[in-house]
This record gives structure tokens, sequence and C-alpha cells, in this order.
């Protein structure tokens, strides 16, 4: 990329009228299903033929996702002489990646990158996905002078927010979150956007007691630091950035993790500095998204029923999805599927392990020769026409028509 002097970026109208309406029928016809509406409609139960899906009561596409898909194929109609790309994938979802693929948008980065971004010239058009980009890559495409089309969440420039603020106050912002997401790579990039300042991310419970326990006692800083590798600002100092604090989190956590993430760091700062320090060193803020906690709080509703299993439909890299799998697991038998492709039979099911990372097989996974209750969600971005292939997959299996069961 070149470096020249930083340009804003031009501002141009996509969500005009004439080009909306045009956007909106073609991602309804990319991604709408009547059949999932339908089964909204009729209280979110289907049974025949001794089955019964019971779908959550929230699930699919966040407005956050909404509003990306519809500025990206917005951007396809309004520039539609110019090469558009994306900086990786819109949102983590196998099918709508391949069809904005198809609509002629290059991805400049991630496993199915097909440009790089010393490619992208001032008469390009580059789309910033819904988890936003690190403060960097956002100065160098404004250098470049490209034109920029930024779906960033309102939910993640949120977090933004805090952590800058964090920042001017000499906070160090803790994020739980995954260090090498999208998203938290672009929160983290925040932290240091004005200045000297420090963050860390921390993964999960057990990360979060071995800083709490630096946090009380202190420790080795160079095993702290190994540990810790890639998940730090550069020249974090433990002994120095732990002794004012304040919480954000990637917005698509587990809530009930997060809330535990900041008891226990909060624990530690009034263990280590007493209950008068606590104001000034400790800070909290829930940035966990609205679409995220609905999904969580529909899918316990739906884990109290009785259900033989359970079915979670997304893409495998999808930070959501795989929270919704984890508090299904815990519960019943959980498939987590990328689409109905991966189920075979009734004998045999493929599936996505978060234990070993990867596909692998279950046989004898549905119950054969008498009724079953199965239940079905999928994360924030995966489309109805997915969700709706998997039920009618799990009716073709017991001899049923969708169309005609929601017929009758
Ligand atoms: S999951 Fe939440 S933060 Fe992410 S795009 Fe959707 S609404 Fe925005």
């Amino acid at each position: 990329m070149s470096t020249t002097p930083i340009a804003a970026s031009k501002k141009v109208n996509l969500r005009r009228p004439g080009i909306m309406e045009a956007v909106q029928q073609q991602v309804e016809q990319h991604y709408r299903s009547v059949v999932v509406e339908k089964l909204r409609a009729s209280g979110n139960v289907l049974s025949a033929a001794g089955l019964t899906v019971r779908l959550a009561k929230q699930f699919g596409f966040c407005y956050g996702v909404e509003r990306a898909i519809d500025l990206a194929y917005s951007a396809r109609k309004v520039f539609k002489d110019k090469k558009i790309y994306i900086l990786g994938e819109i949102i983590h979802n196998p099918e709508v990646n391949e069809q904005i693929g198809r609509m002629g948008i290059k991805s400049l980065a991630g496993p199915n990158s097909e440009a790089s971004p010393d490619d992208v010239t001032a008469d390009d058009v580059v789309i910033v996905p819904a988890f936003g980009a690190e403060v960097d890559t956002m100065s160098r495409l404004q250098a470049i002078g490209c034109q920029l089309v930024d779906t960033t969440c309102g939910d993640v420039l949120s977090v933004w927010k805090r952590v800058t603020q964090y920042a001017s106050e000499q906070i160090t912002s803790i994020i739980h979150g995954k260090a090498w997401h999208e998203e938290t790579k672009a929160t983290s990039s925040r932290a240091l956007a004005k200045g000297p300042g420090h963050y860390l991310v921390v993964y999960d419970l057990a990360e979060t007691d071995y800083v709490c326990n630096y946090i009380r006692h202190g420790g080795s800083k160079e095993e702290f630091l190994k540990k810790f590798e890639g998940a730090h600002s550069p020249d974090f100092d433990p002994d120095r950035d732990l002794q004012c604090i304040g919480l954000a989190n990637q917005t698509t956590m587990l809530r009930s993790e997060t809330e535990d993430v900041q008891r226990r760091l909060r624990q530690a700062i009034l263990d280590r500095y007493g209950e008068k320090e606590l104001v000034q060193r400790f800070r909290f803020f829930d940035t966990i998204c609205g679409a995220t906690q609905e999904r969580q709080d529909a899918l316990d509703q739906l884990l109290a029923q009785p259900l033989d299993l359970m079915i979670v439909v997304g893409g495998y890299n999808s930070s959501n999805t795989s929270h919704l799998v984890e508090m299904s697991e815990g519960r019943h038998p959980t498939y987590f599927i990328k689409s109905a492709s991966m189920i075979a039979s009734d004998k045999l099911i493929r599936h996505y392990s978060l234990k070993f990372q990867k596909e692998i097989e279950t046989e004898n996974w549905m119950p054969v020769g008498r009724s079953a209750a199965i239940g079905v969600t999928a994360g924030a971005s995966c489309p109805n026409n997915l969700i709706e292939e998997t039920i009618r997959r799990l009716f073709e299996l017991r001899g049923v028509s969708l169309e005609g069961l929601l017929a009758s």
C-alpha cells in the first residue's frame, strides 16, 4: 500500500431509496425463509410422525449482520464498475461469504483471500466488516484514498468508545475475548490509538484466575508475558499495568462467563488495594451486545424443555454461535452443523467439534422408531434459509414433507 497523506473517505449515501428497495429484494431472495416465518408465527414448534422440532424464540441474523449485508449489497449496486474488496469475511458464515464472492467482491484477508491489500488503489472500494478493523488498517486505507464502506456494528463501536476512554485515563483495558478474533483485534488497537495505552486479552476463567493471582501476589513477569503472548499491548508490564484496570469484552462472549471475569478481577483488585481504592482502580462496563444476549436467553429457555438433542446451525468460526453450542453441550447431546448437508441420514451426522476443532461423525445420533424432540437454534450470522433446510431435512428423515405439514 502507498503512504500518501490521509484523506477522509468520500461520503456516499448507500441507503438511498431506489437502491435499498432493490437490495431488500435481492437479500430476501438469497436468505429469506417463508417456512421459518410461518414457524415463528405459530409458536416455534412443529410436530409430525413422532418428531417435534422446537425452534428457539430468538435466533439467526442480528441487526448488525443485516445492516452489514445490506451495505455490501448496496455498494455492489452503487459502485457497479469499480473493483470492490472486503477486509476478510463480511460475517462468519460460509454461505453468505460465498454469495458475496459471487457478486465479484474480493476478500483481502483470511483463508479465502483473493487479493492483497497492496492491490488496493484510490479508485477502488473497500468494505469493512461488521466486526470492524484495526486502527492501522483503517489508516492505511484512508491514506490510499479508496472509498470505504464501513459496516462496523454500533455495538462494537460502543466497546471501542469504552476502551478509548480507559486509555485516556491511563487505565489498562482487560478485554474478555478471543485475541485472534477480528473484533477483539480491532478493539485492542483502540487502546493504543491515542498515544500510550495498554490492553490484555483474557480468553477464559482459567486465564482470568492467573491474572487475579498476579494482581494479588505478583509473580514471574517473564512467565506472564509468555502465557499471554499475542494477547497484550507491545510494552505490557504486568507489575505496572495491572494496577488500574477497566473491563470490556468481545460483544459475542457468553454473558455468564463475562460476568464471572468481572467479578473475579474486581475481587482481586479489592483484595490487593482495599475498598477505598476500588473506584479508582477498577472500572467495568457490560459490552455484550443485545442480540447476543437475546439468543443466549432464548436458548436457555429452549434447553429447559424436554429435548432428545440440539442442533445449532452456523459458521464454525462464528464466536456467538460457538457460545450457543457451549451452552447447549452441557445439557443435551448437541450437533453443530454449517448446513443441512451435514445430516447424511438418521444414522449418521457430520458435525463440528469445539473440543477437537474439526468436523467429526456421530452414528445413531437421532432416535429412530420412537418419538423424538429436537431443539434448533442458530447464531447471529446464520441466514433463515439454512435453518429452513435443516428443519426440512429432519422431517424428511421421518418421511414428512415440510410443505405438506405447513399447509395442513
Ligand atoms: S452480534 Fe451483536 S455486535 Fe455483532 S454484529 Fe450482531 S448486533 Fe452487532
